[in-house]
């Protein structure tokens, strides 16, 4: 039976079109795009193109504010390190606690050195981020802001451009990780006053390993790759060509197809989740009541801990997700459940669908029958009563 997967927040097939694109600049295209010499030219271009690409996907004219990095993880730790160095006269630091750890563990780490004091906004139980402590942090000792625009695990939206009008007021530079939201959301950078923002190709049916930073006009940005004088002197290094080429596609296709795409994914998404809420019971969507990607969807099951579910559906051939990669495989409740706090999500954890635009009626269909019986199985075979959970051994689960 062909699988289904639906874990495109953790990754995305790469579009045949993005392959296309990117495969003469691993075969007659190699020139170095710093080269002298003609085999230079047409690596220059592809980079130029895609560059435009890239920049119109997120509403800037100026693709000069597009800057090429390895990824996600990349531009989050330079759009901090560039945050922090624009004001000398700064060390306060603004995140919310359901960021990426691309951003958190910098952060923890930066403070632990003694470099900086961080404000980690909570959110409420909607998954909403606290507004009343996030205006009580900002002050004119904050450097930088960082608010992700949606939330890998639960697929919320923050209403950056308006905690980017807040952060601006008192001076900080205002950074938004929109790994998540590219090619999701429409976005338009330039009707708001971010001045920072984090990309990943992977995320949008592009390749891995290639990201970028959108870096305002204005904004002097302080490279963490010191090397060559690549990307304008911002970030050392041969540039990665054929993955710059791929994202660039991958960008030029979605634009375009962003509004019908999301359509259909929310679609989609509603009809899961209308009909796991329909078949189990006691089961919830966490951050329901809240503004949503339309592809995510993360479900809470009361006694079916969602580890187990989630093994149980890969036997079957379905691919999901129950939290951010780096948190799968360790037991805890990932750091975004904690922070939402919601005692069921926390004990028995969260499977978290996430849709692209090549879900079908049929993904949906197969997801909702195999997760109905998993859930009652696993309900039926072991009562999870917080005591038996924690007595049991872990493998009775999977078995
Ligand atoms: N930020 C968010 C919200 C993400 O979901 C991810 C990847 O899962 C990253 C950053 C890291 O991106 P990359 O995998 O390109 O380093």
């Amino acid at each position: 039976m062909k699988p289904v997967y639906l874990d495109n927040n953790a990754t995305t097939r790469v579009d045949p079109e993005v392959v296309s694109a990117m495969l003469p600049y691993l075969t007659e295209h190699f020139g170095n795009p710093s080269s002298a010499h003609g085999f230079a030219a047409p690596s220059r271009q592809g980079m130029k193109t895609a560059r435009d690409n890239v920049a119109a996907l997120v509403g800037t004219g100026f693709a000069d504010e597009i800057l090429f990095t390895s990824g996600g993880t990349e531009s989050d730790n330079t759009a901090l390190i560039t945050g922090l160095a624009a004001h000398p006269g700064r060390d306060e630091v603004v995140v919310s606690a359901v960021e990426h750890p691309a951003v958190l563990a910098l952060v923890k780490r930066l403070e632990a050195a003694g470099r900086l004091k961080a404000h980690v906004i909570p959110v409420l139980s909607c998954g909403c981020l606290d507004r009343e402590r996030y205006r009580a942090a900002l002050s004119p000792r904050v450097a930088v802001v960082s608010m992700m625009w949606a939330n890998n695990e639960t697929g919320i939206l923050f209403p950056v451009e308006a905690l980017a009008e807040e952060a601006k007021a008192v001076g900080a530079l205002f950074h938004t990780d929109a790994v998540q939201a590219a090619g999701r959301e429409p976005i338009d950078v330039k009707r708001t006053a971010i001045d920072l923002m984090s990309l990943s190709a992977h995320k949008l049916h592009g390749p891995k390993g290639v990201g970028a930073l959108y870096v305002r006009r204005g904004v002097k940005l302080e490279p963490i790759v010191h090397g060559g004088r690549q990307e304008r002197a911002r970030r050392g290094g041969t540039e990665n060509v054929p993955g710059v080429v791929g994202f660039g596609k991958a960008a030029k296709i979605a634009g375009p197809r962003l509004r019908g795409d999301t359509a259909r994914m929310r679609a989609l998404r509603d009809r899961l989740e209308s009909g796991l809420l329909g078949r189990i019971r006691n089961a919830m969507v966490l951050g329901a009541s809240a503004e949503r990607l339309p592809n995510t969807s993360a479900i809470v099951c009361a006694d079916a801990e969602a580890e187990a579910v989630a093994t149980m559906l890969g036997r079957e051939g379905i691919a999901v997700s129950t939290g951010a990669a780096c948190s799968a495989g360790s037991h805890e409740p990932s750091h975004v459940l904690k922070a939402i706090g919601t005692p069921v999500a926390a004990e028995f954890g969260a499977v978290r669908f996430s849709l692209s635009r090549e879900t079908d009626d049929d993904d949906i269909d197969r997801a909702l029958t195999a997760m109905a019986e998993i859930v009652a199985r696993l309900r039926d075979r072991a009562p999870c009563t917080a005591e038996g959970r924690s007595s049991r051994p872990r493998e009775a689960a999977y078995a």
